[in-house]
């Protein structure tokens, strides 16, 4: 049954038939249809990961669109471009990142129809991943043949894919813009568990999404405008939750009373003697006024980018039983 498709039919099986929840796979295709176009029988993995990466730099002059399906994230491949993009990276160590973090689904997963491996199996190359990649006849073939055609049809399925995945994300272009604000003025994750005592203080050991009672064992520190968007782990946006909460709320918005439970830490932090009174009063704002305006921009701003996915926990959630306000109230009125 299989002989009835060439080599040129599986490609077409690869690139533009099956449920991509990315570009990844087309970019790859375009990579290693101008890869195999120079004659090269061996690619090294740089040579490939700076190909990939070219190949999205390029994609992305006109216009950056979405190049995946999930409209709370970023595929590896953009967060890379932005950083590049912003100054935060040079551009080898970006194209040394791609050949570290993208490949690492993609390249297995390339020759691949629909979910079956064993259609294809290794028809257009094998790899030593992270090293090398070897190039085999048949892309030879359909590539001296057919090469304008491949290509045209890989952008054709990249902008098709665009246009999908931009359908479901809300204002892209503000997001981006977003992001790539956050990326120039955030930094590495910094160890975060030294945090946890302080924490302790003004939150007791309960979690903060569920207020149930943590055992130190499973203690998370955790960031409520998620990471991955703000790019910083500034005191004011620390609170400490169960993993398992954590995990729940992965990188969702939550809504809007956990925000306002956060403001109102941050001012009883505030009224405190804490040294981090300083470094609040200085990211957030030296008034109660600025600092309500600043985290509510910054509210404003992930709220954009991850285009309204809130996570809302339990609906039992009850902020009248929740012990975090009783305690809150404690301190107030014990200053
Ligand atoms: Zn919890």
């Amino acid at each position: 049954m299989n002989n009835q498709f060439d080599d040129n039919d599986y490609w077409k099986g690869v690139i533009l038939y099956g449920l991509n929840q990315a570009t990844y796979k087309i970019a790859l295709g375009k990579s290693l249809i101008e890869l195999t176009s120079l004659n090269k029988e061996v690619i090294d993995w740089s040579e490939l990961s700076k190909s990939f990466f070219d190949n999205y730099i390029d994609r992305f002059k006109n216009e950056h669109l979405p190049q995946q399906s999930n409209s709370s994230r970023i595929t590896r491949v953009e967060k890379i471009y932005l950083q590049y993009k912003t100054g935060t990276l040079d551009y080898n160590k970006a194209v040394e990142l791609i050949g570290l973090e993208a490949f690492g689904d993609v390249i297995p997963r390339f020759q691949t129809i629909g979910t079956d491996k064993t259609i294809i199996g290794e028809k257009f190359y094998h790899f030593d991943f992270g090293n090398k990649l070897y190039i085999h006849d048949s892309l030879f073939k359909i590539v001296e043949t057919d090469k304008l055609n491949l290509l045209s049809e890989i952008d054709a399925r990249w902008s098709l894919l665009e246009g999908a995945f931009k359908i479901n994300q809300g204002d892209w272009t503000l997001s981006n813009d977003i992001r790539e604000m956050y990326i120039t003025s955030g930094y590495d994750r910094k160890p975060l568990s030294n945090n946890i005592p302080f924490l302790k203080g003004y939150q007791g050991n309960v979690c903060f999404y569920c207020s149930e009672h943590i055992d130190d064992s499973d203690i998370h520190v955790d960031h409520v405008l998620p990471r991955q968007v703000v790019r910083h782990d500034e005191i004011w946006n620390l609170v400490l939750s169960h993993s398992l909460c954590n995990l729940h709320k992965d990188d969702f918005l939550v809504g809007k009373h956990y925000l306002e439970k956060l403001i109102l830490r941050n001012e009883n932090i505030m009224g405190s003697n804490h040294p981090w009174k300083k470094k609040i009063s200085e990211t957030l704002g030296a008034t109660k006024n600025e600092r309500l305006n600043t985290t509510l921009k910054h509210y404003d701003d992930v709220k954009v980018v991850l285009n309204n996915r809130y996570w809302e926990n339990s609906p039992s959630y009850n902020r009248e039983t929740d012990p975090f306000y009783k305690r809150l109230i404690t301190v107030i009125n014990n200053r």
